[in-house]
Order: C-alpha cells, then sequence, then structure tokens
C-alpha cells in the first residue's frame, strides 16, 4: 500500500479540477446544453471555412451500403419550376436547408397560384437590381426559397449571426393589390390581428402558428377570435406594412407548435419559425394534382 504521500497530490489535482469547472461561458467544450438554449448562442461551427458548401448533414453511411437509401430529395415529386429548398440566390444571405416538410397536410395559402422569391432582393426590392416590383422574372417560375435570407430579425434556425427571413415571401397570381386572396392554411382560430399580420393557430395538434402579413388590412374577412376552415378565406394579398408600404407580396410564415428537431440537428423550440418552403411546395402540388382543401 502507498498512503499519504500521493495525497497531497491528489488533493491539488482535485482542486484544479473544481477551480476549472465550470468553463467560462461560451469556452465550454460540448454541447450539454439544453436543447432549449442551444438556439441563443450560435457555436464557431456555424461558420464553416468551407464556406458552407455540402456539410455532412446526416449520420455516416452504414458500412458495406454502397446505393444508400439516404434522405429523399427534399423537393422530389414537384411539377412546376423550382429551385431547390435552402439554396438562394447569392449575395442574399446563406439559406437554411432542412429536409423536414413542417405542415405535411396544409392547404396552399393562396386561392390562386403565386410566385414565391425574394421581395427585398427582387426586382423593385430594396437590396434589388432596380425595375418594378411588377417586374416580369418575379410572376415567373422558379420559386426561390428565402428563409433566412439575410435580414436583421432574429431567427435561430439561421447560421452565423442567428438572424434571418423568418418566413417566405409570395407573390400573388399578378402584381395586382387588393385581388388575390389568401386562405387558411389548416382550420384553426385567428388569435391576433395587428397592424400588419393575421396570426392563425391550428385547431388540431401540434397547433402549428401560421402568420400573414402585409394583407389588405382594412377589409379582411376575418376578425380576432373567428374559427376557420382550411382553405376558408381571410384577406386579401397587398403591400400594407403597419401604414408604410412594401411591394404586392403575402410574407408566409410557420411556426412550432411542439419542441422538435430539424435534420440537421438543430433544435426546434415552441413558436421557433420554421423553413415554409417545402410545406408550401406540397402544398401547391396537392393543388395542382386537383386536391382540394377544406371541403
Ligand atoms: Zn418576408
Amino acid at each position: 500500500m502507498r498512503p499519504s504521500p500521493l495525497l497531497p497530490l491528489l488533493a491539488v489535482l482535485l482542486l484544479a479540477a473544481c477551480n476549472d469547472d465550470p468553463p467560462p461561458a461560451g469556452t465550454g467544450g460540448e454541447v450539454k446544453t439544453p436543447a432549449s438554449t442551444a438556439p441563443s448562442s450560435p457555436t464557431p461551427d456555424d461558420a464553416p471555412a468551407d464556406g458552407g458548401a455540402e456539410q455532412s448533414a446526416d449520420e455516416p453511411l452504414p458500412p458495406g451500403e454502397t446505393t444508400p437509401p439516404g434522405p429523399a430529395e427534399p423537393d422530389a415529386g414537384l411539377s412546376f419550376g423550382h429551385q431547390p429548398p435552402g439554396v438562394l440566390p447569392a449575395g442574399q444571405g446563406a439559406g437554411y436547408l432542412d429536409r423536414t416538410v413542417w405542415a405535411p397536410a396544409m392547404c396552399w395559402p393562396l386561392q390562386e397560384a403565386g410566385y414565391p422569391n425574394s421581395q427585398v432582393y427582387g426586382h423593385g426590392g430594396g437590396m434589388g437590381p432596380g425595375g418594378g416590383q411588377c417586374d416580369g422574372v418575379n410572376y415567373a417560375l422558379p420559386w426561390r426559397d428565402n428563409f433566412c435570407e439575410a435580414r436583421s430579425r432574429a431567427n435561430p434556425l439561421c447560421g452565423g449571426s442567428g438572424t434571418g427571413h423568418q418566413g417566405q415571401d409570395i407573390r400573388p397570381a399578378t402584381c395586382k393589390k387588393n385581388q388575390h386572396w389568401a386562405v387558411a392554411a389548416e382550420p384553426g382560430i385567428v388569435t391576433d390581428i395587428g397592424s400588419y399580420t393575421v396570426t392563425l393557430v391550428g385547431s388540431a395538434a401540434p397547433h402549428r402558428t401560421y402568420r400573414y402579413l402585409h394583407m389588405q388590412m382594412a377589409a379582411l374577412a376575418v376578425k380576432e377570435g373567428d374559427s376557420v376552415v382550411a382553405g376558408q378565406k381571410l384577406g386579401k394579398v397587398a403591400n400594407d406594412f403597419g401604414g408604410a408600404a412594401t411591394t404586392i407580396h403575402l410574407h408566409f410564415e410557420i411556426r412550432a407548435g411542439l419542441a422538435g428537431v430539424t435534420t440537421d440537428g438543430k433544435p426546434v423550440t415552441l413558436n421557433t419559425f420554421l423553413p415554409p418552403y417545402l410545406s408550401l411546395a406540397q402544398a401547391h402540388q396537392r393543388k395542382l394534382n386537383g386536391g382540394t382543401c377544406g371541403s
């Protein structure tokens, strides 16, 4: 037996260990952090040195598997022209690819066709290439994802600064305001009407929240507290922006009703802004296929 000679050393080591624990905020090693606090502290991993090209989004392949099934192309089966989800035109921000279809049965939120693309970086937008908002490019395929487009609004799913576009901008069927109806994405309750926002919370679990921005607020078809069915008219797409004007478009958001995780492992907490592009695309495809909503 070796008695006491080691004890002082051991004590010193233990003390040192205690002094180092816990590590100072921000330097702590691996993620012990509870999911709910993770989004507010972006890690250096969010700014990859390789420019962010194709990070490994999924687990390593099982050994020996030569033709792995992998995740299906998230936009497989879409018959209309569209850019892939998560892919933004150069100079418009990083975007964010999450393969989850967060609202798999929702209705396309417009009565007619629409053109998802950036109202800020497109023609007629504040960061756009010039021209007017009615430029034909804005009212044509392909669709373009603009979730996590470079914007100043907080959005924990967007890498780097944790800011970015919180939803999807959709131009209506034609460049005319106060004409094209926005409709309820699913049965729910109109819980709030702001100066340029209408909030709809789904009645069924997981009680997603949908926000519709920039409708013609003076002539909405609903009021706070109304119950609506899927596909019910809410208001007409316009450019209302709380006294100011924006371009004619519907800004459409889906917010989480339940905690979860994205396909690359980012935590989703209650009310997290979710990438709506794939849900919109599949809803639009169902409409093209002759599906009806809410009937
Ligand atoms: Zn928007």
